[in-house]
């Protein structure tokens, strides 16, 4: 009967290990509370099957959480699109994927309660498939409160002017609850409204109102414009929008084991270290990574790098309209020495640690040693920040992030990287902004300013605290049954 069922959440991330791990972070706060979650996965024929890292995140989650279980739809085969946009072939594959999970969810709720059905904000298709099934749908909204009001503007923009931003240059573009963003600032596949991939996109922007509520990781006192320009209804005039419901900052648990390279943070001053990383998929080239040496090293500072090998130029498509970046599912390991000038790692053996491809980032952004963090702006990495106190340097490389960006230096949390708008930052300003990040006056006040803001993420998810108050609100309404 049903009430000896579990009562359930389905989450349907879109395809990618960082969707996948951020709603199953979302869904770990669920089970906290006594639900049961699954976790449906698309496969496709252009995904090269499951990545053996997310094999193996799947399974390390399923044993670590009884509750948590895990489902593959079956393989669709997709027709021929010439976008040069992943999402493109992203939401192709989602529509195609409608059916089965139709049948799954239709099976899953013969032996469980489903209470809401949360997609990311990719998926908005499948609110087809919850309306048929009368289950509630939620959008998981795994950036910031400024792109959830841009990307829900965004049809209505679309109306107001016949140019695509790639012709606009920097002409500032007006969001609702925003500072003035430059045109050219918009996340790559948005940039071609001929593309399928804008076209997408704004189908799916235009469907995010229709959904029951939308969960940010986010938390009001950060976002408080944004946050209440879409609440206060302008961002879509006209039109309801459901409750947001912002629950973070939500950052990724630690790892198992502990990395070298903490031990070798343990050795370091607290506020001392420059910690540079680039998301899970930043990469730059051969020369970008000999300009950021040559900064590092005249800087003086104290370095914790991560580095990745450069893509092979036949290998991936180019992103983040910047030459000197390029996409890449799995970066092979580094070769150090010949990459990196010579003579490099011997001369900053005392004071810099370089990291082949992957540092555990939650954590090295908590220890007490790390003072400044240059960053892609990924939206998880600026979390982590915050929840570290760590000012940043804004080197925006794909997605959102040149819109990260924008907002970052607005708010005080960041100084810009330059040189990344003509793609390639050179040696000179890596140099001064590493040491400007701790020495200058600019460089204090955004420490200030940063420790403002760790103060605040703390305070929204203590009891009672607006974070707190969101979950608790979303959850009632799960367990009550009434959406
Ligand atoms: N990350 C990490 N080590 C690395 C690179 C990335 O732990 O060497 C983590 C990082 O802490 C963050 C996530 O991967 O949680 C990246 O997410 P973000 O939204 O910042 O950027 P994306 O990878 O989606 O571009």
């Amino acid at each position: 009967t049903e009430s000896e069922m579990k009562e359930t959440i389905v989450l349907y991330p879109s395809p990618g290990m960082g969707h996948l791990v951020s709603i199953v972070e979302l869904g770990k706060l669920f089970l906290r509370h006594d639900f049961a979650v699954s976790v449906i996965t698309v496969s496709s024929t252009y995904t090269t099957g499951a990545s053996s890292a997310t094999t193996s995140f799947i399974s390390r989650m399923s044993s670590a959480h009884p509750s948590l279980s895990f489902h593959r739809l079956p393989a669709v085969s997709l027709p021929h699109n010439p976008s040069p946009h992943h999402e493109a072939h992203s939401f192709n594959l989602l529509r195609f994927s409608n059916p089965h999970l139709l049948s799954l969810l239709s099976s899953l709720s013969k032996s469980s309660s489903i209470r809401a059905l949360v997609v990311d904000f990719f998926c908005t298709i499948a609110m087809d498939v919850a309306a048929e099934l009368s289950i509630p749908c939620y959008i998981f909204f795994p950036s910031s409160g400024a792109s959830l009001a841009t990307f829900l503007h965004l049809p209505v923009l679309h109306t107001k002017i016949t140019a695509s931003f790639k012709d606009l240059g920097d002409t500032p573009l007006h969001f609702p609850g925003l500072p003035l963003i430059p045109a050219a600032d918009m996340p790559l596949p948005f940039l071609d409204r001929e593309d399928d991939a804008y076209k997408g996109f704004l189908v799916n922007f235009d469907r995010l109102p229709n959904s029951d509520g939308i969960i940010v990781n986010t938390f009001e006192s950060l976002e408080s414009r944004p946050l209440q320009a879409i609440a206060d209804g302008l961002v879509v005039p006209g039109r309801k929008v459901p409750p947001v419901y912002c629950v973070g900052p939500m950052i990724t648990g630690q790892a198992e084991s502990r990395h070298e390279c903490l031990n070798w943070l343990d050795r370091k001053p607290p506020g001392s270290v420059v910690f540079l990383c680039f998301g899970s998929l930043g990469v730059f080239s051969a020369k970008q990574l000999q300009e950021i040496a040559v900064g590092l090293e005249r800087s003086g500072q104290s370095f914790l790098w991560v580095v990745r090998n450069p893509p092979a130029a036949t290998t991936a498509a180019v992103v983040g309209g910047v030459e000197s970046v390029k996409l890449t599912e799995a970066p092979t390991e580094p070769e150090l020495e010949a990459l990196l000038p010579e003579g490099f790692l011997e001369r900053t053996v005392e004071n810099g640690l370089v990291v082949k491809s992957w540092a555990p980032q939650a954590e090295v952004l908590l220890h007490a040693a790390v003072g400044a963090f240059v960053t892609h702006c990924g939206w998880n990495s600026v979390l982590e920040a915050v929840v570290g106190g760590v000012p940043m340097a804004a080197w925006p490389l794909y997605a959102e992030q040149r819109l990260n960006r924008v907002m970052l230096v607005e708010m005080g949390l960041a100084v810009e990287m330059r040189g990344y708008k003509s793609g390639l930052v050179a040696a000179e300003e890596v140099e001064e902004k590493v040491r400007g990040l701790f020495e200058a006056d600019w460089g204090r006040q955004l420490r200030k300013t940063m420790e403002g803001v760790r103060l605040a993420a703390e305070a929204a998810l203590t009891d009672g605290g607006s974070s707190t108050v969101a979950i608790n609100e979303l959850l009632a309404k799960w367990k009550a049954g009434n959406h």
